[in-house]
């Protein structure tokens, strides 16, 4: 397996951080996640803008160019994957710890990169949908930091396992007010008789990219969608959910807290925006049929 770090191509015995290292003493940096499909990473320029929103967030500057992580990532992918899908990860810290103990910083910031085989969710996951848990984990919609994409990953890990403890398949987060967030690394939809409906932004989640992807089907498809503030009652009460998330692009939830959501799971919406996100991802990236994930 080949690393991209810092400006090389490295084999991962080779690829070492410094435990000076900001991401590692107080989780400075930012990270992406990018899907690719038969060699081509789709929305990459999203991604990055998404990633450089971040670095503007927190005063990083000097990271590669574009162009330079598209070359390093196929690069990577000739070596690691060859025709297949892959996982794509760009990771961005503040470098060398100098002393400073706030978001200046006189050393270079580091990057790596990893491109490895999709491996993708269980075929169950899209047949019959999961089964999620509220966490007791609550996000924070005053914080800047739930926007944007920090590789502090501490509180999904958390929200997970205890998610696996009480024997769910994941988790949703409620922020501190009481309303739906997100779940634990995907955002949330509602499908109702007002239409299809997701936790607005200031809800304190991060934008996601597939979120963003699927607003832009619902409207194509002159689906009536909005972007609001709902409650865990309108979760329960709704005809249908799913969750989006890159890796995994849309999840049907069949069940919170014991609470079946809808009257079949997969719901007829969530079964033709999914179908919808596929054939999207084959004609932007001009590629033949994609294989199904329940498959
Ligand atoms: N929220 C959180 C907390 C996440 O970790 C993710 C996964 N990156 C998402 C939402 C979904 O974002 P995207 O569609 O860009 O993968």
């Amino acid at each position: 397996m080949k690393i991209y770090l810092d400006g090389r191509i490295l084999d991962a015995e080779e690829a070492h951080l410094s435990v000076n290292d900001r991401g590692v003493l107080f989780g400075d940096g930012l990270f992406e996640t990018i899907r690719a499909y038969q060699g081509r990473p789709f929305r990459l320029n999203r991604h990055l803008e998404r990633l450089r929103e971040g670095c503007r967030t927190l005063r990083i500057s000097g990271i590669p160019e574009d162009g330079e992580i598209e070359e390093a990532i196929s690069a990577l992918y000739r070596e690691n994957v060859g025709r297949g899908d892959a996982y794509v990860r760009v990771t961005v810290t503040g470098g060398d710890f100098d002393g400073s103990r706030t978001l200046t910083r006189s050393s270079r910031p580091r990057c790596f990169i990893f491109v490895r085989p999709f491996e993708g969710y269980p075929p169950e996951f899209y047949r019959r949908g999961i089964r999620v848990t509220v966490s007791s984990v609550r996000r924070n919609p005053h914080s800047p930091l739930w926007r944007i994409k920090t590789i502090n990953y501490l509180e999904p890990l958390y929200a997970k396992q205890e998610a696996m403890d009480r024997g769910y398949d994941d988790a949703l987060f409620l922020n501190t007010e009481g309303y739906l967030a997100e779940g634990s690394t995907s955002n949330l939809f509602l499908v109702r008789s007002e239409g299809v409906l997701t936790p607005h932004i200031d809800c304190g989640i991060l934008p996601g990219i597939t979120r963003e992807t699927v607003l832009e089907l619902c409207s194509s498809k002159g689906i009536n969608c909005h972007e609001g503030f709902f409650r865990l009652a309108d979760l329960h009460g709704a005809d249908e959910a799913f969750l989006t998330m890159t890796t995994g692009e849309l999840i049907p939830v069949a069940e919170v807290d014991g609470v079946s959501i809808g009257r079949q799971c997969p719901g007829s919406i969530t079964a033709s925006l999914s179908a919808a996100y596929r054939k999207l991802v084959e004609e932007e990236l001009s590629l033949a049929n994609l294989p199904r994930d329940d498959e």
